[in-house]
């Protein structure tokens, strides 16, 4: 319908965006007000967090943009492969049953890519960008090359389409779960779950995913449900007082937008030697280098 008039499927598109990051913000806030209440790390930045948004703006104003793009290959590509194999129940309990079929189904698909990312040093040049964070909060939520964004949309989306003929609503209902998950996982936020530490992803847990600690890298892949990581022998448990520092391990990380919109060229990265990664920044309790249960075979 916009076809005829540009300007006016422009307009659609640039509301769409005002109006999903002006949620994206509000989620922020929720966090950012918790976080302050309950830090896990101190003495964050200011600048920090504004890049982060300011990224994120930038990260989904392209989303959006590539929205049609992505939906016209994925359609190509369920076509192409004869999509919904599996029918699932929209009605009842049933409905319950295909939430969760479709919930195991992304996570697992998730998990794996993930794995990918830190295995394949193409996609780790493009995650980096995630885990060259030195201050984790709610902020890196939205933190990812923007190319990931191609990627996924054109191959580990329509998988979903490919394998289950299912109403839209559960595939909504499934992606309001992994983004509040995805938000909570990445807060800045002292908060112990427990024995469920092992049973969902939350900000100790993917903390530890984000250290700058060798003995650290490689576990705790999981987007919602530890579950993966133990079956796949990459779980690592953090002790109760284990909140380690995070970042890359050279301290690279992006020095203007610039570097982050092209940081697989690194041309704009740069060690930061500014940055105090003391233990002052912790709260008192947190610093224990010995702890962890590390499941990995
Ligand atoms: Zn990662
Ligand atoms: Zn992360």
């Amino acid at each position: 319908m916009f076809a005829s008039n540009p300007f006016a499927g422009l307009l659609h598109h640039a509301s769409q965006w005002l109006l999903g990051f002006a949620l994206v913000l509000l989620a922020m806030a929720a966090g950012a007000a918790l976080e302050r209440r309950w830090p896990a790390e101190l003495l964050q930045s200011r600048a920090g967090k504004r890049f982060n948004i300011v990224y994120a703006a930038l990260y989904s104003a392209l989303a959006e943009a590539v929205r049609p793009l992505l939906a016209m290959v994925s359609v190509a590509i369920v076509n192409a492969l004869g999509g919904g194999w599996v029918v699932l129940a929209s009605r009842g309990w049933s409905a319950l049953a295909s939430i969760v079929i479709v919930l195991l189904t992304i996570d697992l698909l998730e998990y794996a890519f993930h794995r990918l990312q830190h295995a394949w040093p193409v996609l780790w040049q493009l995650h980096s960008l995630h885990h060259s964070a030195t201050e984790f909060n709610i902020t890196v939520t939205f933190r990812h090359h923007w190319f990931e964004v191609l990627i996924k949309g054109c191959l580990l989306y329509p998988l979903v389409g490919v394998l289950f003929k299912v109403e839209p609503w559960i595939v909504g209902v499934t992606s309001i779960i992994f983004m509040f998950g995805n938000y909570f996982a990445h807060m800045n936020l002292r908060i112990d779950l427990g024995r469920f530490t092992a049973w969902v992803n939350n900000p100790q847990y993917h903390r530890l995913h984000h250290s700058n600690r060798a003995e650290h890298f490689d576990h705790n892949f999981t987007q919602l449900l530890p579950l993966w990581d133990h079956l796949f022998g990459t779980l690592w448990l953090p002790a109760k007082h284990e909140w380690p520092a995070t970042g890359l391990d050279d301290g690279a990380q992006p020095r203007s937008l610039l570097g982050a919109l092209s940081w697989p060229l690194r041309a704009h990265a740069a060690p930061v030697l500014d940055q105090p990664r003391a233990a002052h920044r912790f709260t008192a309790q947190q610093a224990d280098d010995h702890g962890g249960q590390d499941e990995h075979a």
